[in-house]
C-alpha cells in the first residue's frame, strides 16, 4: 500500500469537491434557482457535475464500483489534472518511456514539471534494470505507463507493470487509450490491488467518440476523490455525456466496428509488409501501424502531396510513420498510394 496522502500537493488536500443541492441527479424535479441559469431553452441547465447515468453504466461493463471512476474532458484531463494533484511546479517530476504519447510531455511542460524520458528498449519494452534508481526517488510522484504503447503500437510487459506497481511508491498511470484493441486484458481489475495504479481510457478510439472530447479514469476512491476536487465542475457537457450514454446503449454496434478495424488491421499489416519499399511492419496491439521505411519524411510528404495524412514518427522513431487504421476503401486508397511510390 502506498500513503496517497503523502504524495499529494499540500493545496489539494484542503480542497472540497463542488457538490450541490439539486435533486435533478438524482431523477427527481425541484425549482431550481441556485445556479443563474436561464430558465428557457433546452440547454439551459447546468450538466450533471458526477456524470452519474455514465458513470453507473460504466460501472457495470468494467466490473467496478461508480466511486472508482472519474469521467473527464477527454482523457487528456486525466492526465493534466494528475500533475495538478500530484506535481508540485518546480520541484516535482514526472517519468515517462519513450517514445510515447506526446501529452505527458505537453502536459507536464505546461505544469512546469520536470518530466524523465526513460528510453524503451529495442523491443520497445521498459527496461527495469536502468529503471530501477528511480523506485527510491521521492521527487518522482508520477510513471505514465502508455500500453498499448503510441506510436509503436505494442503492449507493454504485463510483469514489468507488476514490478513497478509494487516497487515504486508514487502513482502509476497506466494509459488504456488503445486497450480495446488489444489481446491483453485491461488492468481496470488491479485497482483494488494497488492503491497507486490509474487507469486511463477514452472514448475516442474504439467508441469512436474523438469530438465528444470523454476520457476515463479507474482508481481507489481515494485518488478519484481527488480528481473530484481538481476538476472543474462541469468539465463534461450534457451532450458528451448523452453521446456517452447512448453509445454505451449499443454495444453491438461497438463491437461490430471494432471487428472491421481489427480484421482490417491485419489485412493492412499484410498488405504493406508484401511492399519492398516498406523495411518493416511493427506488430500492433491497437488502431494504428507503425512502419519503417528507407524516407520516411519523403513518404510522408509524398503520400500528403496525394491528399493522404499519416503521422510522420522520424522524430521519435527512424524513418518510421505510423498509419491509422481507416475504412476498408480508406485503407486501399493508402495502400495502393504506398505501391505506387517510386
Ligand atoms: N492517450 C493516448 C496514448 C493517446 O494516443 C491519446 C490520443 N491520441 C490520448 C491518450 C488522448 O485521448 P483523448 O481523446 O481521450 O484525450
Amino acid at each position: 500500500m502506498v500513503e496517497i496522502n503523502n504524495l499529494v500537493r499540500s493545496n489539494v488536500l484542503t480542497l472540497q469537491p463542488y457538490s450541490s443541492a439539486r435533486s435533478k441527479f438524482t431523477g427527481k424535479d425541484g425549482t431550481f434557482l441556485d445556479a443563474n441559469e436561464n430558465p428557457f431553452g433546452t440547454l439551459n441547465r447546468y450538466p450533471d457535475p458526477q456524470q452519474s447515468e455514465l458513470k453507473k453504466k460504466l460501472a457495470q461493463l468494467k466490473g467496478v464500483n461508480t466511486q472508482n471512476i472519474f469521467v473527464g474532458n477527454g482523457s487528456d484531463e486525466v492526465i493534466d489534472l494528475a500533475f495538478r494533484i500530484f506535481c508540485n511546479p518546480g520541484k516535482d517530476k514526472a517519468l515517462t518511456f519513450s517514445p510515447t504519447y506526446g501529452m505527458y510531455n505537453v502536459s507536464a511542460a505546461i505544469n512546469n514539471i520536470e518530466l524523465i524520458e526513460q528510453p524503451l528498449n529495442s523491443a520497445f519494452q521498459i527496461d527495469l534494470p536502468t529503471l530501477r534508481p528511480y523506485f527510491n526517488d521521492p521527487s518522482i510522484k508520477l510513471m505514465f505507463i502508455c500500453s498499448p504503447n503510441n506510436p509503436t503500437g505494442n503492449l507493454i510487459d504485463r510483469a514489468a507493470i507488476d514490478y513497478i506497481l509494487t516497487n515504486f511508491k508514487g502513482i502509476v498511470i497506466v494509459d488504456e487509450a488503445y486497450i480495446d484493441f488489444a489481446t491483453d486484458e485491461s488492468l481496470i481489475s488491479m485497482i483494488d490491488q494497488y492503491n497507486n495504479l490509474i487507469v486511463s481510457q477514452t472514448f475516442s478510439k474504439a467508441w469512436g467518440l474523438a469530438a465528444a472530447r470523454l476520457g476515463t479514469a479507474y482508481a481507489d476512491k481515494e485518488i478519484i476523490n481527488l480528481y473530484n476536487k481538481v476538476k472543474p465542475p462541469y468539465n463534461v457537457s450534457e451532450l458528451n455525456q448523452k453521446a456517452a450514454n447512448e453509445a454505451l446503449d449499443k454495444i453491438k454496434k461497438y463491437e461490430e466496428n471494432l471487428a472491421v478495424i481489427l480484421s482490417e488491421r491485419k489485412r493492412v499489416e499484410k498488405a504493406l509488409s508484401n511492399i519492398k519499399e516498406v523495411q518493416k511492419v511493427y506488430p500492433s496491439d491497437a488502431n494504428y501501424i507503425l512502419i519503417e521505411v528507407q524516407n520516411a519524411d519523403q513518404l510522408y510528404t509524398d503520400l500528403v502531396n496525394q491528399n493522404i495524412i499519416t503521422r510522420n514518427r522520424n522524430n521519435q522513431v527512424k524513418n518510421c510513420i505510423r498509419i491509422s487504421i481507416g475504412t476498408p476503401e480508406e485503407n486501399n486508397i493508402l495502400i495502393n498510394a504506398i505501391k505506387n511510390i517510386k
